[in-house]
């Protein structure tokens, strides 16, 4: 381990290798020490009495002050991992999960993926061994389908509640029917802000019929804690007019800090992989050429897609006569601790789902923060001693105009997931189903038309057989899974596999800021005239030819890791088709069975070039909005007349990302329904 000495003069131990997994009592007694100061310590009893008399409790308590690494642990010291079952804490990001399984392993001294384990989407640390298992949420949800009592588990900690994410808010509807049937099911809800009251009303049991069997010593009411923070003073600092490039914005200041202010860890809220890596660029363009103003800076990126490495750099210790500077989406707002933040930087804004089902769109947009938001950003720079959040937006903007509290995701996004695991699960009353915050009935309708399109519900809304099964069991978008079961008939679910695993990560290139050209030039090697899909295609035969180098990767702008988690995840496809009686087999070469086959999945987003368009603009078929290609796709520029999109990413305008071309013949082929013909016939427009 390496040491350092913190604030109070304390040695704290940190980023000792999980697998040195210490039996060296000394290091583990260190660690007993910073888990007493921490303060959910005080309410270890209380937290534990809570959740042996009531079904429900829900824990508030400020970031950091121990909810997610400590009350595991005090579980599991009581007994309640005994007996070979199960305590789970879930998490809405899956970084989150593997930084906070990964430090309770070290904490404990163990071995990670053994006490203490942890599963997100196609990746599971656990074994037969494992007593605490972190999870997202949407991990649980899936487990549901094989037990939909989650009968493994003696206790649910369902984390991060307040971020609300449309997963959490699935799950806490099911877990509240769970427990009817499971009294002796304890579930924790633990949240950063107080919404405790709202979160309690949900989970009042009313009614005691259908408890038999409860302990009658257990309450129904949801008890409610609140773990007393021990946060320090921050100062708070506004800009006095607005800015109009907040990445400069947080660059200069992040120089002024350092200039101007006494040591102390830097954290800056930015939105995105791509502001954040451009942040860290001109950051690091400045310590280059000024090296005065810089020197001392380590400047970090933090966002999800991050490799294991990366991330154990950002909970490193500075070390002496340094500064760190952690460059952050909102993963640091509530869901991780860093050690050392003195200074926050906030731009006010993050990276939001959002849907209209007048267009059926759903995209990812740069939209302003929460003022809920924005004091838990503030928050982050009172950990270790009193510290100053600078807003780059105008007080009288904060006063005036940022909303209270952000929306729920469910409602403002497309329901077509949730409404296919619902299904799944047997809960056939969708508009029904007890939820945390309704979403909206034109998005529930929105979906089911989809649905009903992909051939996944019939005409009861009830899930078809054996398809509708099969597209439930896939973890992947509906559309996706529709794509590799449809492959099957096609003849080409190789190809297609390896498009899914694609699909199912970010980028595989990298980062274009500042070397685009470089990059384009690298993309034009692989560019297939079928499009982003086929060129993909491209990509994975390059890299499986050059035995999976990362030289290769590196020549090529492809990012290395990204390709060896294409590798991984299309593996477990693999199995997964094959379990479903997908044959595999390849097509040699017929594109055309290829694009076929993204069709058959992705008809709902087929556009059409229009006709007297100079800038390449496209109308959706189904709903007339305007889209465009992104610049990333091999067919920006080249605009052939019909293509399916998969996303939607929206800045200036709405950009289309991963686009294939398609024939305007075989939408009313795959989907008669969704393109029939009452009134002009939108395909002949
Ligand atoms: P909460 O869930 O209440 O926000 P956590 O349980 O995540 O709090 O964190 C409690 C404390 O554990 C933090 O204040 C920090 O000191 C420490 N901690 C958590 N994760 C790490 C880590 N990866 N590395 C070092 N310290 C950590
Ligand atoms: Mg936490």
């Amino acid at each position: 381990p390496r040491l350092i000495d913190d604030e109070e003069g304390g040695v704290l131990f940190l980023s000792t290798p999980a697998s040195s997994s210490s039996s060296s009592g000394y290091g583990y007694a260190s660690f007993e020490k910073q888990r007493q100061r921490l303060p959910v310590y005080k309410y270890r009893t209380a937290i534990l009495y809570l959740v042996e008399t009531h079904g429900t409790t829900i824990v508030v308590g400020e970031t950091g002050s121990g909810k997610t690494t400590q009350i595991p642990q005090y579980l599991k010291e009581a007994g309640w991992a005994d007996g070979g079952r199960l305590i789970a804490c879930t998490q809405p990001r899956r970084l989150a999960v593997q930084a906070v399984a990964s430090r309770v392993a070290e904490e404990m001294g163990v071995k990670l993926g053994e006490e203490v384990g942890y599963t997100i989407r196609f990746e599971d640390a656990t074994s037969t061994g494992t007593l605490i298992k972190f999870l997202t949420d949407g991990v649980l949800l899936r487990e549901m389908m094989d037990d939909p009592l989650l009968t493994k588990y003696s206790v649910i900690m369902v984390d991060e509640a307040h971020e609300r994410s449309i997963s959490t808010d699935i799950l806490l509807g099911l877990l509240k029917k769970i427990q009817r049937r499971r009294p002796e099911l304890r579930l924790i809800i633990s949240s950063a802000t107080i919404e405790a009251k709202s979160m309690s009303a949900f989970f009042q049991t009313r009614k005691r019929r259908g408890l038999q069997g409860a302990e009658p010593a257990l309450a129904m009411e949801p008890a409610i804690l609140s773990v007393e923070g021990r946060g320090f003073n921050v100062q708070i600092h506004y800009v006095e007019d607005p800015v109009s490039d907040y990445i400069q914005a947080a660059v200069s200041t992040v120089l002024l800090i350092h200039d101007k202010e006494p040591f102390g860890d830097i954290l800056v809220f930015l939105t995105g992989q791509d502001d954040i890596e451009a942040a860290v660029k001109l950051l690091t363009e400045e310590a280059r050429d000024n090296r005065k103003s810089s020197s001392g800076l380590i400047v970090l990126p933090l966002y999800s897609g991050l490799s294991r490495a990366e991330q154990e750099l950002i909970f490193s210790p500075t070390p002496r006569g340094k500064r760190k500077v952690v460059i952050s989406t909102n993963i640091a707002e509530t869901s991780l601790t860093l050690e050392g933040i003195v200074y926050v930087i906030d731009s006010g804004f993050s990276k939001q789902r959002f849907y209209n089902p007048i267009s059926d769109i759903e995209n990812l947009v740069v939209a302003p923060i929460s003022k809920a938001s924005a004091r838990q950003r503030a928050g982050r720079a009172g950990r270790v001693r009193p510290g100053k959040c600078y807003r780059l937006y105008t007080e009288e903007y904060f006063v005036n105009e940022m909303a209270a509290e952000g929306i729920p995701e469910i409602q403002r996004s497309n329901l077509v997931s949730c409404i296919i695991q619902l299904k799944a699960l047997g809960i056939d009353n969708i508009l029904g189903f007890d939820w945390p915050a309704s979403p909206s009935p034109e998005s529930m309708i929105r979906a089911l038309e989809v649905l009903y399109s992909l051939g996944v519900l019939d005409g009861d809304a009830k899930l078809t057989a054996p398809l509708g099964f099969q597209v439930a069991e896939i973890p992947l978008d509906p559309m996706i899974s529709k794509m590799i079961l449809s492959s099957d008939q096609l003849g080409c679910s190789e190809e297609v596999l390896t498009i899914a695993a694609v699909l199912s990560i970010q980028s595989i290139w990298v980062s274009s800021r500042g070397i685009q050209k470089e990059l384009d030039e690298a993309k034009l090697r692989f560019a297939a005239a079928e499009g982003d899909h086929v060129t993909f295609l491209n990509v994975c035969k390059g890299f499986l030819q050059s035995g999976k180098s990362s030289q290769w990767c590196h020549r090529n702008y492809i990012n290395y890791h990204a390709m060896k988690k294409v590798v991984d995840i299309r593996a477990q496809l693999r199995r997964i088709a094959q379990r479903l009686g997908v044959t595999l087999k390849s097509c040699d070469n017929d594109m055309q069975v290829v694009r076929k086959a993204v069709a058959t999945g992705f008809f709902a987003n087929a556009c059409r070039l229009e006709p007297f368009s100079h800038d390449g603009m496209y109308k959706t078929v189904r709903t007339s909005q305007e889209v465009h290609i992104h610049p990333s796709s091999v067919l920006f520029r080249v605009n052939p007349k019909w293509v399916v999109y998969h996303s939607i990413v929206s800045t200036d305008r709405q950009y289309m990302r991963n686009v294939a071309t398609i024939e305007p013949s075989w939408l009313r082929e795959v989907a008669p329904h969704f393109y029939r013909q009452d009134g002009p016939d939108p395909l002949l427009r």
